[in-house]
């Protein structure tokens, strides 16, 4: 079956779209043409607004697959297969994903299914967080003067499917990490970078709600961390940025204020 033949003129079309970081005006112009075609919405809540979903068509259905507090997130075949389904039964099909589809957004493995399923699909680019977060708190990832690579890592716990994460390898290798999915096991990084011989006086900064009105930052070291982000509460979403280039934050932070 081929992607653009004529199975695909029967079926709908589906759109992969990155919907930014937060701040719905930081959506791209092609996500908001592709948004108000929309006949089906399916989003997860990180990162995409009351904002965005209004500016579907009324009569677009509009379907919740994230997690809601309490409750489990919908597993991901179930969410694959749902996209199949409506686009089998035509039109446009919108899968919106905070921030870029392909960075930790499992876009990859939906792609993957609609490929399999001979359905048309076109991918567009979102404002990943792993980039506007920082941004936001007036961190540079990269920086003629300090940092000439980044790593962009999972903090998820390492679960079955999880490739490990060699984080000391990494924070050798590389200037600045960015780690997503980190709030929860921020300890257990923490703790293997420093027993792995990295300095506790190496720069850490926390993102909070990046983009967003109520955006926190925290700029810290490895050893001072973990203390400072409990005593500030911060919770998901969250991006955290190790290396020099956060010590700049303090300088240029241009969106809300480092708290002290
Ligand atoms: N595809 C997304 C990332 C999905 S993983 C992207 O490109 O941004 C989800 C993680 O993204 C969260 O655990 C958090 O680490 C990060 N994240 C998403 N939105 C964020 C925001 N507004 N501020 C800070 N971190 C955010």
């Amino acid at each position: 079956m081929k992607r653009n033949g004529v199975k695909s003129m029967v079926h709908g079309k589906v759109y992969l779209v990155g919907a930014g970081p937060g701040d719905p005006k930081l959506l791209t112009v092609k996500a908001v043409e592709v948004i108000k075609m929309a006949n089906v919405l399916i989003y997860d809540r990180l990162g995409v607004s009351d904002d965005v979903l209004n500016m579907a068509p009324v009569e677009a259905e509009r379907i919740f697959v994230g997690k809601r507090t309490g409750l489990h997130e919908v597993p991901q075949d179930q969410i694959t297969h749902l996209i199949i389904q409506k686009a089998k039964e035509g039109g446009v099909v919108v899968r919106l994903k905070g921030g870029d589809p392909f960075v930790f957004g499992r876009g990859g493995e939906e792609v993957e299914a609609l490929v399999v399923n001979g359905i048309s699909f076109e991918v567009i680019p979102g404002i990943s967080s792993s980039i506007a977060a920082p941004m936001y708190a007036g961190i540079p990832l990269t920086h003629r003067d300090y940092a000439a690579s980044v790593a962009i890592i999972t903090g998820h716990r390492a679960g079955d499917a999880e490739k490990h994460v060699d984080w000391v390898k990494i924070a050798h290798a590389v200037d600045t990490m960015v780690i997503l999915m980190g709030v929860e096991s921020l300890e257990g990084i923490v703790d293997k970078l420093l027993t792995g011989g990295i300095s506790p006086n190496r720069s850490v900064a926390m993102v909070e709600s990046g983009t967003l009105p109520q955006q926190r930052t925290i700029i810290a070291t490895l050893g001072t961390i973990i203390a400072k982000s409990r005593e500030n509460n911060l919770k998901p979403p969250a991006v955290i940025i190790i290396g020099e280039v956060t010590t700049l934050g303090r300088k240029l932070a241009w969106f809300k204020q480092p708290l002290h």
